[in-house]
This record gives structure tokens, sequence and C-alpha cells, in this order.
């Protein structure tokens, strides 16, 4: 009896096996995608140049938002219950929506510290790092400056950990993931020195913003970052401080006043008018004006649109 039981376990465990096989070699010939959520579309795109045919990636945001502020969809907790992997900007960029969107999805495999949690800004130069923390302030920038995305010099760290990321979760394709991400890297490295010839007129120019978030791309390309019309990330303008603002623009000669789109036009072109600084109007992700399309040509705008305003006399 106790034979003829263990006979039937045997065949049991080889049938669970045999099937466990059978379903690998299926979702292979099928060619399974890892499955990327992405918080916004400047890092989908990079994910899809490095990822090419093994993911499916997809964005939460879609590059009209203000990252503080995605508002939250029940859809975003059903994407990611099935998601492979998340990728991000990290530093609390995504404070406001990704933490509750994590805990509604219930998918294990995406926590912070597990694989499937890709942090893009572990390889940056972060720049504005606290001296000390202190959340009384209400500042939206606990762990430094998280707007990286607009220097593509920083993006190209993120592309590293992004290749990281998915060689963590597809072993059997690091090669690949590494492969695209060299034929990525060199691709940016070309922009990148064409934008720095291009943006020779922006050297030394004195940028205001309405946040704090044209900071790595000030220095990428030269500029200063002189302050903002905000009183702090996050902390909204008061009349003294404009006030204070404006001289201090006068005094030191401030060429531009950046209104990031998602940010309100008056107070910037009041600022801008106020001062004789030229008003230019930013997207701040890859999706925020339809020029926009893909990384490289969301810092071709910028770039172009920097220079327009600085060359336009
Ligand atoms: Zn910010």
């Amino acid at each position: 009896m106790r034979h003829t039981m263990s006979q039937t376990t045997k065949h049991l465990l080889l049938a669970l096996v045999v099937a466990a096989l059978v379903g690998q070699v299926a979702r292979g010939i099928a060619g399974e995608k890892l499955k990327v959520v992405a918080t916004i579309p400047d890092l989908a795109d990079i994910t899809r140049h490095i990822g090419g045919d093994l993911v499916d990636v997809s964005s939460i945001a879609t590059g009209v938002e203000d990252i503080h502020a995605v508002p939250m969809k029940p859809s975003f907790a059903t994407l990611l219950n099935r998601a492979d992997v998340v990728v991000l900007l990290g530093l609390e960029a995504e404070h406001a929506f990704l933490p509750a969107l994590i805990e509604a999805s219930k998918n294990p495999r995406i926590l912070r510290d597990e694989p499937g949690y890709i942090d893009c800004s572990v390889y940056v130069n972060v720049l504005e790092v606290p001296t000390r923390i202190d959340r009384s302030l209400g500042d939206l920038h606990p762990m430094g400056n998280p707007h990286y995305n607009l220097d593509p010099g920083s993006m190209k760290e993120a592309a590293r950990a992004i290749a990281d990321g998915l060689g963590r979760n597809s072993p059997e394709h690091k090669d690949v993931f590494e492969k695209n991400l060299n034929t990525y890297l060199a691709e940016l490295d070309a922009a990148i020195a064409r934008w720095e010839k291009e943006a020779a007129p922006l050297h030394g120019k004195k940028l205001v913003s309405y946040h704090p978030d044209m900071l790595y791309f000030a220095d990428r390309f030269g500029m200063e970052a002189f302050g903002t019309i905000e009183i702090r990330a996050g902390v909204p303008p008061t009349p003294g401080h404009i006030e204070e603002l404006e001289d201090g623009m006068r005094r030191n000669k401030v060429d531009i006043v950046v209104r990031e789109l998602h940010y309100p036009a008056d107070l910037a072109a009041t600022v801008a008018q106020a001062t004789g600084a030229k008003l230019v109007e930013l997207p701040a992700m890859v999706g925020g004006v339809p020029e926009a399309k893909d990384y490289i040509s969301f810092v071709d705008y910028n770039v172009r649109t920097m220079l327009k305003a600085v060359q336009g006399g």
C-alpha cells in the first residue's frame, strides 16, 4: 500500500515537473516579454532602447504632469500588479504617487529593495543633497535634487541602472541589454557633443525657474541657476519673496525666466517683465510638448528653445 502511494506521488511529481518545463518552453517560444512600468516617459524611452524586443514598456506619467503630483488612477495599480519591474527616478521624486500605487498593486516583485525595483538614481551624481534631514520644512527634495532627467549626462547613468536592473530580472539576456546599452550610450554621447557645441551661446547666462528643476540642465550647458519663484521645492511664493527675487535678478542681470509648462504662467511672465528677463516655456519631461517624442528630441527641444530666447535679441 505504502509502496503504491509513493509510486503515485512520484508520478504526480514527475507530471508537475514536466508541466512546468513545458510551460517554460512555451513561454520561451512565445517570447514572453519582461513587463516594465516606468514612472515617466523619459525612463520608458530609454528602457525600450535597452530592452528592445525583450521588454513591454508602459509609463505612468504622460509627460505633461508635475512629477511631484502625478494624479493617481486605479488603472495604474492594475498595471503595476502585472509588472515584472518598475523603473523610477528615485530620490523621492515620485513620492506623491508611487509608494501608494505599489502598495495598492499587491505585487511583491516591485517592492523597494526587490530585484524588480529599478531606482535610476543609483549612479547619478546627485546635486543639492541636504546636509541635514529636516522634513519639517516641507521640502519636496529631501534626498537631494531629483530632476536629473533634464541633463543627458545624468541620464547616461540612469541608462546604466536600467541595464543592470533588466539583467537582474532576465539574467539570460544580460548580454543583449549590455550591447543595447552601449549602442544607446554612443548615440547619447554623439548628441551630447552636438548639444554642447550648439549651446555655446548659453554659457554664463543666468536663469530663474519656477521650481528648482533646471539645476542639472544649467550645469550641463554652462548656465547659472540663480533662484526660483517658489521659495523652496514645493513651497509657494509670497509677495515678499517675489520682491526680493526681482531685486536680486535686476542686480545680477538675470537673462531668463523658465516657466515649466505645468506651473502657472502669469507669475513667471510678471517676474520676467518686471526684471527685463526673457520668458522661456519648457517641458520637464518627454511628452511635455508634442515635439518631445523621445528623450533625444526632448533635450533637442529644450536646448533649441533656450537658444532661441538667448539669441532672439
Ligand atoms: Zn522637484
